[in-house]
Parts: structure tokens; C-alpha cells; sequence
């Protein structure tokens, strides 16, 4: 049995940076946003239920979900989102696991399922042994995000309140990993954490 580890922060904090580092060093990477793009994508495993769900207009020319006009319907219609949830956790769960499972063949010393709505989600909770949040201030996740989604201040600070706040989310944590810094100062940081999670 190897350790679960949940990594979690809130948009634009880090998480991909340090679970692509921790990768690096070894660790199995189980990043639930990427299986989320998989399932959705040409031929994904969500696309004829999300089809036969809403309909085709749902579903762009190249066979993938359009997700700026599914992003928002479900952000005005919350039944719509339970629908979509419906659909796509399970898939996600399946996918997860199977990962998960290759991951354990393959002999790494630990797994990290990196998900972004971690604590919102008991699920999540009951499965992992030790949960890791990803910290910055809010002011950088906005400009990071500003930046690498070409979005205004406006939209992101959006996005931010409809997340977990900070606060519960650090209440929540067995571990945080300051990423505030450049990439450089996190790099020493995410040796520390995995040799810690090395000793679990
Ligand atoms: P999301 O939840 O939005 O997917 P995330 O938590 O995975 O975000 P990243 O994608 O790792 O966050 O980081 C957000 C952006 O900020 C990326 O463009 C990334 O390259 C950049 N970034 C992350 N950490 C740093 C850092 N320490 N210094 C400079 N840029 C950073």
C-alpha cells in the first residue's frame, strides 16, 4: 500500500507546476483536470452522453464538448450542472482508477491526484491519506491567470469567488507549498514535500 496524496489550490496557484515537478522526481501523477479534457475531447468517453443530454449544439465541429457554451448554461442553470456532473464524475472516477492502477504496475512510491475542487468534494476526502495545498496569494493567482487565459481582472476574480476560499482551503491541508516565488525557489520546496511524503 502506497500513500494517497491530494494536491489542491485555487485557480492559477500552482498545482500543475508542482505535480509536474513531483512527476520529475518520480511520483505517479493523476491530474483529474486533464482526464476531465480527455473524456470531453474527439471520441472521449462523455461526448454521446453529453450528446444525447443537451444535444448536439453542445458539441463543436471537431466532435469535442464546446465548453465556453457549456460553461455557460451550467453557470446559470445549476440543474444543468448536476446533469453534467452526473455524466461526467463517473467517467472520471473509471479513468481515475485506471490510471491509478497502471501507475501502481508501473512501481511509484506514492500517487497525487491533483483536483482542483478537492475540498469541495467529500469523495475526494475519504480517498486520500494526506492533503496538499497550493498557496499564493490571490492577487498573483489573478495576474497568472490574467495572463495565461487572456482574461480581465473582472472575470478571474469571478472564478476566484465562486472557489473554496483560501482560508478553509489551508484549514484543510496536512501540508501547504508556498508558490509565490519563480519556478526556481519552487523547485527546493517540492524536493522537501516529496521527501517528506517519502517518510508517510
Ligand atoms: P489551474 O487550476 O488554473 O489549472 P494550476 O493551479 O494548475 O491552475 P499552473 O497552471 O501550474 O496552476 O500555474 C498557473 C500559471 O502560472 C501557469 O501559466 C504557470 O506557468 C504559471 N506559474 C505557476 N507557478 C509559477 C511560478 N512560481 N512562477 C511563475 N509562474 C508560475
Amino acid at each position: 500500500v502506497i500513500p494517497l496524496i491530494g494536491l489542491t489550490g485555487g485557480i492559477g496557484s500552482g498545482k500543475t507546476a508542482i505535480s509536474d515537478l513531483l512527476g520529475a522526481l518520480g511520483a505517479g501523477i493523476i491530474d483529474t483536470d486533464l482526464i476531465s479534457h480527455q473524456i470531453t475531447a474527439p471520441g472521449g468517453k462523455a461526448i454521446p452522453l453529453i450528446t444525447k443530454a443537451f444535444g448536439a449544439e453542445f458539441i463543436n465541429a471537431q466532435g469535442a464538448l464546446n465548453r465556453p457554451k457549456m460553461r455557460t448554461l451550467v453557470f446559470e442553470d445549476p440543474q444543468a450542472r448536476q446533469i453534467l456532473e452526473q455524466i461526467t464524475h463517473p467517467l472520471i472516477r473509471q479513468e481515475t482508477a485506471k490510471k491509478a492502477f497502471e501507475l501502481v504496475k508501473l512501481g511509484v512510491p506514492y500517487l497525487v491526484f491533483v483536483v482542483p475542487l478537492l475540498i469541495e468534494s467529500g469523495s475526494w476526502t475519504k480517498l486520500i491519506d494526506y492533503l496538499v495545498v497550493v498557496d499564493c496569494p490571490e492577487e498573483t493567482q489573478i495576474e497568472r491567470v490574467m495572463h495565461r487565459n487572456n482574461m480581465t481582472r473582472s472575470e478571474v476574480e469571478n472564478i476566484l469567488k465562486a472557489q473554496t476560499s483560501r482560508d478553509t482551503r489551508l484549514a484543510a491541508a496536512n501540508a501547504v507549498i508556498q508558490n509565490q516565488g519563480s519556478l526556481d525557489e519552487l523547485k527546493p520546496e517540492v524536493l522537501i514535500l516529496h521527501q517528506k511524503i517519502l517518510r508517510i
